[in-house]
C-alpha cells in the first residue's frame, strides 16, 4: 500500500494567492506546516506500517500524479511497484478531477490494471469530476466501489 502527498516548498506554477481553482490553487501541504501531514487515519496506517511506502511530490513545481513522486529513498512510484511485482492498481483519495485522474491514467499508461474506488474519492468540482470519471472509464479504468473487508 502506497500513499502519496503533495509536499511544496515553492511551486509558484501550482500555488497562488488568487488561485483560480483550475491550475492554481491556495497554498497547501507547504512543507514545515501541519497541511503538509497525513490526517492522524493515514498516519496512523504508515506508523503502523499497513501503508509500507509514501511518495512525495510537487517540492518546487506542479505534479498531481503518484507517479511524480519519488519514496523516501529517492525511487520513482513506477520502480516501486514493479520492484514490488505489482499488476494491480487500486486509486482513491482527493481529488477525483485532479490527483486521483492523473495517477490512474499514468498508471494505466504503464499497463497497470486499474480500478478507482470512487466511494473513496472526491471531485473539487461535480462538472470536472464526472468527466475524469468518464476520461478514466474510456481509458479503461473499472469505477468501482470499495467494500468494507
Ligand atoms: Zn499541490
Amino acid at each position: 500500500m502506497v500513499a502519496s502527498r503533495d509536499y511544496h516548498e515553492s511551486a509558484p506554477d501550482h500555488i497562488s494567492d488568487k488561485p483560480d481553482y483550475i491550475n492554481t490553487w491556495p497554498p497547501h501541504c507547504m512543507v514545515g506546516t501541519p497541511g503538509a501531514a497525513f490526517v492522524p487515519s493515514i498516519q496512523n496506517l504508515v506508523r503502523e506500517k499497513y501503508i509500507e511506502t509514501v511518495v512525495t511530490k510537487g517540492r518546487t513545481a506542479a505534479a498531481y500524479s503518484a507517479f511524480d513522486g519519488f519514496d523516501v529513498r529517492g525511487h520513482r512510484l513506477l520502480d516501486v511497484l514493479k520492484e514490488n511485482r505489482v499488476d494491480h492498481v487500486d486509486v482513491c483519495g482527493i481529488a477525483t478531477d485532479y490527483c486521483v485522474r492523473a495517477s490512474a491514467l499514468d498508471a494505466r499508461k504503464n499497463e497497470f490494471q486499474v480500478r478507482v474506488l470512487v466511494n473513496l474519492c472526491a471531485a473539487v468540482n461535480e462538472a470536472t469530476g464526472q468527466q475524469a470519471l468518464e476520461e478514466m472509464k474510456a481509458a479503461g479504468i473499472q469505477l468501482q466501489a470499495a467494500t468494507a473487508p
